[in-house]
């Protein structure tokens, strides 16, 4: 049985005093035994204070990307051991906004990945089409090729800990959303894809989120569908009032 996950990234948003605020307010709205895993993806400059008010109240924290070396001359980098100090046990990584703003290539991203993992950091691996390759119905060749080279080189065990996210680019901050059976039917495509590479058995037990522009409105038919195990959500988890109506409705649903 898959467990839901609701999780908020809030981008370049938010300095620790508007966290604090957000969280404050947030725990007052969200159910107290919700059944779904929230997750809260702060900036970095966020984490430490973000950690410290989520460490008693079972929100999980994350971080929005990370560098695969331990530690050195990256300027402006973030280590494992600095998302683990303060109590991250995700972190984003390949999100789309990286790999086009960024430039963040599939060898990027793949190393990034298998740090995460080493150091016992689960990653949300994002994977997703552009809108030309919608429409030139070059979805799956694409989500596939970020597959493949996202998960290079990670045995049964690691990719068990890997959560995937499929965001279509041209869903994200548009306010324009895959319909729930699209979303479905590319989902389902990938709980295939690693089946075939790995086996029945982690295709079934791996997390499959979707994101773009989810909100209260869409939250439910979208966590209906059998392959859809939660969702990740940008825009909609800047105020404590949205996050928490798509939280405490992921809740209802997941019982
Ligand atoms: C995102 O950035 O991961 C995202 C899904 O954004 P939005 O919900 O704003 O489309």
């Amino acid at each position: 049985m898959r467990n839901r996950l609701v999780a908020g990234n809030w981008k370049m948003n938010k300095t620790p005093a508007q966290t604090d605020v957000f969280i404050n307010r947030f725990l007052e709205l969200v159910d107290s035994n919700h059944a779904a895993e929230i997750l809260l993806l702060p900036p970095f400059t966020s984490l430490d204070w973000a950690g410290k008010l989520l460490a008693a109240v079972g929100i999980s924290l994350g971080a929005q990307d990370l560098y695969f070396e331990p530690g050195g001359p990256f300027t402006g980098e973030i280590s494992t051991e600095m998302l683990l100090a303060c109590h991250c046990s995700y972190v984003l990584v390949g999100h789309s906004e990286r790999r086009t703003i960024l430039n963040e290539n599939e060898t990027l991203v793949n190393r990034k990945v298998l740090a995460a993992t080493a150091s016992g950091i689960r990653p949300i691996l994002c994977v997703g089409e552009t809108l030309t390759e919608h429409q030139q119905r070059k979805a799956r060749e694409r989500i596939c090729f970020q597959l493949e080279h996202g998960l290079a080189g990670m045995d049964q065990q690691d990719a068990a800990s890997v959560v995937i996210a499929y965001e279509p680019l041209w869903a994200i901050g548009t306010g324009e959303t895959a319909s729930a059976q699209a979303a479905q039917e590319t989902i389902n495509m990938i709980r295939k894809w690693l089946a075939v590479a790995y086996d029945d058995s982690l295709s079934r037990r791996i997390r499959i989120l979707y994101g773009g522009s989810v909100n209260p409105e869409n939250t439910a038919a979208l966590l209906d569908q059998p392959d859809i195990d939660g969702v990740l959500v940008g825009g909609a988890s800047l105020s404590p009032e949205t996050f928490a109506q798509i939280a405490n409705c992921a809740g209802q649903s997941a019982t």
